[in-house]
């Protein structure tokens, strides 16, 4: 129990008492668990909505922890972002992904341009100064082409980002990387940053399709994703939507204009060897 104040006492919950041990614990466990080799990364395709085509892949981290089965990132990744240890995390996904793409690209499965790889960056990772420098060598080490990485950044981590924050995501532009902005249309942030912000793929959120699951779809949520897709397309920018579960939300989102769909309705995130069978399918 804990004192109140006075001579109140507040009978302990022990839900809330057993969370922040695990927390604690987890927290201690992150730099061994890189160590013993713990995490994986699973990978969402991303599929083209006017032919159905996968163009690539978003990795997404978890963790086979001994004792709690596996954990999703949004039971980790806050921990390590807010001890530091995201940036060794951060830098093994980065790496894994981009070797994983690599074996993609000299694979050459079906037809088009090899699959691409999408990485989630936190923003204490662009905070950190040998960011580009570690991107650059990735892709040295690797062998990836610049244009099959994309780095996602959500659009919260660019609010009022000042050319600090800026500068490394241009020199990452510059080597040909793509950068893209998550989780859009949950910022707040007034569209007319996309003028100068070096992105060149809006994630839209997947809130905005969260209207189109009926037939009867939201005129509002569509008049707002049409409205942000010609914008976006008139700023040179491609469209990706998230969370896309149903085959009706995939065809109003084809007729809005969007480019690309993730979600469930397309494929839940699975092992790298799925894209094969996948990217082998649209070839046949
Ligand atoms: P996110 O970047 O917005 O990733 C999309 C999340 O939506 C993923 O959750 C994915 O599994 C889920 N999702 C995919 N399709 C659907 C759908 O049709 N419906 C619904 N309801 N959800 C869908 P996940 O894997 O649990 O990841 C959660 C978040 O954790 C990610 O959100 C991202 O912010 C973060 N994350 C994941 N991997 C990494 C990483 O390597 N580094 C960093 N910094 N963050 C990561
Ligand atoms: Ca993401
Ligand atoms: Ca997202
Ligand atoms: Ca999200």
């Amino acid at each position: 129990a804990k004192e109140q104040g006075g001579n109140r006492y507040e009978v302990a919950d022990p839900v809330a008492d057993a969370r922040a041990i695990t927390r604690h614990g987890l927290t201690n466990q992150l730099p061994s668990a890189l160590e013993h080799d713990e995490f994986f990364i699973e990978y969402q395709p991303l599929v083209g909505l006017d032919d159905g085509t996968v163009h690539g892949a978003e990795a997404l981290v978890r963790w086979c922890h001994p004792t709690h089965g596996i954990l999703g990132p949004d039971q980790f990744i806050p921990l390590a972002e807010s001890t530091g240890h995201i940036v060794g995390l951060g830098r093994w996904v980065l790496e894994r992904a981009a070797r994983q793409a690599y074996v993609w690209q000299t694979e050459h499965l079906g037809s088009g341009p090899p699959p691409r790889v999408n990485v989630n960056l936190s923003p204490i990772q662009l905070q950190h100064p040998e960011l580009v420098h570690e991107v650059a060598r990735v892709l040295e080490d690797t062998g990836l082409s610049p244009a099959s990485l994309c780095l996602e950044v959500t659009e919260s981590a660019l609010i009022g980002a000042d050319e600090d924050t800026l500068k490394p995501l241009r020199q990452i532009a510059d080597l040909g990387v793509s950068i893209a902005l998550d989780d859009f249309g949950t910022g707040y942030s007034n569209l007319s940053s996309l003028r100068w912000l070096p992105v060149s793929v809006l994630k839209l959120d997947r809130s905005f399709t969260h209207g189109m699951r009926g037939h009867a779809a939201d005129p509002v949520d569509l008049k707002i994703v049409g409205g942000i897709v010609s914008l976006a397309h008139a700023l040179g920018l491609t469209v990706t939507v998230e969370g896309v579960e149903t085959r009706t939300q995939a065809d109003h989102l084809r007729a809005l204009g969007c480019d690309t769909g993730q979600g469930w309705y397309y494929a839940r995130p699975g092992p790298p060897d799925r894209l094969h069978t996948l990217r082998l399918a649209d070839a046949g």
